[in-house]
């Protein structure tokens, strides 16, 4: 609850449909909990056969709530995004896996630069929260944390997504974990998988596994554009896909 007079300053309005007053209204905390989905990952070959849990589309309400907390720091706005179904699956797979701890993927250097926290890592808390308590170890890091990365993301005409993505991801770092653990990954939006694959296989190779990947959003296959990746295998007819590490 805000100061009545920093609400002054600083006038309240719904995250999702921008109704005065109030943080996020019931209408829009109900359209965050709809059926989860589950959407494919038709590149990630490192996570093939990984159940991929979605909260649901990344669009309307859920996509204006997911900026309100990335780009505007409204961090108690994490658990709304995290359903009731979401919470229900991961306590069912903690029934089965006893010892499962959340990893979250961590942000850009630039994300992190301009907010100063992780939402993924807010994320796998109130899942954690929900579901029964399992660890959350901020175990990942991007291997590529330099100055020329950060500053790029500042430039007027950046790189395409796809060359800033492979640089970024190619050595991602894994540390401070028990072994052989046994992941549940957590990301806010999916819209290729790219990232989370990098992280999968980074943890694979450390002989962690993967039993799941959690996202409150993703983008739907029509919107996402082609990711090809260097040295990566694209799904398609012709291509025989086999789980890599
Ligand atoms: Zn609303």
């Amino acid at each position: 609850m805000l100061h009545p007079l920093l609400s002054l300053l600083a006038p309240l309005s719904c995250a999702g449909c921008f109704r005065p007053d109030i943080a996020l209204c019931s209408r829009c905390l109900a359209r965050l909990h709809t059926p989860l989905a589950r959407p494919s990952i038709a590149v990630a070959t490192a996570l093939w056969g990984v159940p991929v849990i979605s909260g649901g589309a990344y669009r309307g309400a859920r996509r204006r709530v997911v900026s309100a907390i990335k780009d505007g720091g409204v961090r108690r706005l994490t658990a709304a995004l995290v359903s009731q179904a979401m919470i229900r699956e991961l306590a069912e797979l903690g029934q089965r896996h006893p010892g499962l701890v959340l990893v979250p993927v961590p942000p850009s250097a630039k994300g992190f630069f301009l907010r100063g926290f992780w939402p993924t890592e807010l994320i796998a808390r109130a899942l954690s929260r929900g579901a029964g308590g399992f660890p959350v170890l901020r175990s990942l890091s991007p291997g590529h944390l330099v100055l020329g990365d950060l500053l790029a993301g500042f430039r007027h005409t950046p790189r395409p997504r796809t060359k800033r993505l492979s640089r970024r991801w190619a050595h991602v770092g894994v540390r401070g974990m028990p072994g052989a653990s046994q992941v549940v990954l957590v990301d806010d939006v999916m819209v290729s998988g790219a990232t989370l694959e990098a992280c999968a296989r980074a943890l694979r190779r450390k002989g962690h596994s993967i039993l799941a990947v959690y996202v409150v959003a993703h983008v739907p296959e029509p919107q996402r554009s082609p990711v090809p990746r260097a040295g990566g295998q694209v799904y398609s007819e012709r291509t025989t896909l086999t789980r890599r590490t």
